[in-house]
């Protein structure tokens, strides 16, 4: 019988297009799937409490899915290397294989565990399973990283489709005695006081809750999501990204969906709808990108001169931002559906994230290090582009005198309110126009739509132009080094 192969499980928890799993039955050994739980490993980032839970849901049905095929997946918990090489010598292992991840403390700590392991003699393998496009094949004209999407974009256009997917294996042979596992629960990732009821009732977790999101998107938002993207009170996105974070969906796999959904269709409005899709999922390489060949970035400003930014602390306002209790509904109800649900729509994350940076001058680290405890897609990379384009010390990021207007996007993309209606019901009976400004509205109108600002809901925080001036004066200070 050959040596049997150890899988290490990582942000791929999948069957299907897993290169390493694939791998591994190409070569008809034995296949030890593993998991280890080591968030000291991790560095500034393990993960936050949504993710873990997130993280608990996901194995449970990978454990599943293993099982379905006869194997067993064996969980641990404490440092990689200890438990690799304990469990290869256990089972008698000749290999171990594993999907590359990018982000900088995973890579130093990959590239060690991978000569440690070659060192005593086993044979290493390492795939891409969760990009397009790995950052470090990418570069410019002049050989260097990009900075900019739109350059990226093309060049991604230009070298075509990514490597085909690779079909979930058929079968997989199991080795004769199996190392001992911990048992799920004892990785401690569900919280001990259940505040997780918001995130079930909004999610189906795993492969197949990924699969199911992409079928309903498919046949329900994509022909629309070039129009629609931008609008939360719809359903016009895809909401893949806690199913791509975790690797229970490649890139890969969802790339190819929407191009043979589109040539399927042969409508010229669906190819453009694809074609806007496939572009946010270059957006997700282009934060791998950018964090790979940028490693600094989760922790201090791309853009040099942001380090000098008069940031304020008050925590006070950052407590209400948290709350969703600025008084300004659009950001409020992103906050909120953030705290109920563990995610929130892209355009309200822009709004929201702006509101604080911008509105609120508070440091952007400290809106993403909320939105990485809270979020189910919590991912270094986009997490890290999001918050410095928001805040204008990024690549490709938005100018910091271009400052979104919390009333006017409101207005623009939640025209009807349904948004904020769902998500702060104290305002529900607003009118169209008032839900977006509720101080604007007359005593009569907020009487009969049972309003009392100040007890149901609050004044706003700041005033929109006090704010707006507020941060170009601070941008200024920058500019002129009096910062
Ligand atoms: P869709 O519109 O259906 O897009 C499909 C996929 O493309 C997404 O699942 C995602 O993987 C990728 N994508 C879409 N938009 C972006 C984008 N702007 N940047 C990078 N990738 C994108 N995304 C995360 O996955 N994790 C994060 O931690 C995260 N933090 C963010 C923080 C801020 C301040 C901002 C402004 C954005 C952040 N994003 C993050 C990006 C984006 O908001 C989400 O990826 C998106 O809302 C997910 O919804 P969806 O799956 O329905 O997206």
């Amino acid at each position: 019988m050959r040596k049997a192969c150890v899988v290490w499980f990582r942000q791929d928890l999948r069957l299907d297009d897993n290169p390493a799993l694939s791998e591994a039955a190409q070569l008809g050994s034995p296949v030890v799937p593993v998991f280890i739980w080591s968030p000291e490993e991790e560095g500034d980032w393990a993960p936050g409490e949504a993710s873990c839970y997130w993280l608990h849901q996901s194995l449970a049905q990978l454990q599943e899915r293993l099982g379905g095929l006869g194997l067993r997946l064996i969980l641990r918990s404490g440092p990689a290397l200890k438990h690799l090489l304990q469990i290869a010598a256990q089972v008698g292992a000749g290999t171990v294989l594993w999907n590359r991840r990018y982000e900088p403390v995973a890579i130093r700590r990959d590239t060690e565990v991978k000569s440690a392991l070659k060192a005593r003699g086993y044979e290493v393998g390492s795939f891409a399973g969760s990009v397009l496009r790995e950052p470090m094949a990418i570069r410019n004209k002049q050989g260097r990283p990009f900075l900019v999407f739109t350059p990226f974009w093309k060049h991604y256009l230009a070298l075509g489709d990514p490597d085909p997917p690779r079909p979930q294996p058929e079968r997989l042979a199991a080795p004769r005695t199996w190392p001992e596992s911990s048992p799920l629960d004892e990785l401690g990732l569900e919280p001990r006081i259940d505040w997780a009821q918001g995130i079930r009732d909004a999610w189906a977790f795993g492969e197949s809750g990924a699969k199911r999101e992409l079928e309903r998107f498919l046949s329900e938002g994509l022909s629309g999501y070039a129009q629609r993207r931008d609008f939360p009170g719809q359903t016009g996105v895809s909401r893949l990204s806690p199913h791509l974070h975790f690797g229970e969906i490649s890139p890969r796999r969802v790339w190819l969906s929407a191009r043979e959904w589109a040539s399927q269709s042969g409508r010229l409005q669906d190819g453009e709808a694809e074609l806007a899709f496939r572009r946010q999922l270059a957006w997700r390489d282009f934060a791998v990108h950018l964090l790979f060949h940028y490693p600094h970035t989760s922790s201090e400003p791309l853009r040099d001169e942001f380090k000098r930014f008069p940031w304020t602390i008050d925590k006070g306002r950052l407590r209400a931002w948290r709350k969703g209790m600025t008084g300004y509904p659009i950001v409020d109800a992103g906050m909120r559906q953030l705290w109920e649900t563990g995610w929130m729509h892209n355009r309200v994350r822009m709004i929201a994230a702006s509101f604080l940076v911008k509105h609120l001058l508070q440091d952007w680290r400290e809106g993403a290090r909320w939105f990485w405890d809270t979020l189910v897609d919590a991912d270094l990379a986009n997490n890290t582009m999001g918050w410095q384009w928001t805040a204008g010390c990024g690549a490709d990021a938005a100018p910091y005198f271009r400052i979104f207007n919390p009333i006017t996007q409101g207005l623009r993309f939640d025209p009807q309110g349904r948004y904020v209606r769902r998500w702060v019901p104290e305002l529900s009976r607003l009118s169209d126009q008032r839900i977006h400004r509720p101080w604007t509205a007359s005593p009569v109108e907020l009487t009969s739509a049972g309003v009392v600002l100040g007890r149901d809901y609050p004044h706003p925080l700041v005033e929109h132009s006090e704010a707006r001036q507020g941060a170009l004066d601070a941008f200024h200070e920058m500019k002129s080094g009096r910062a």
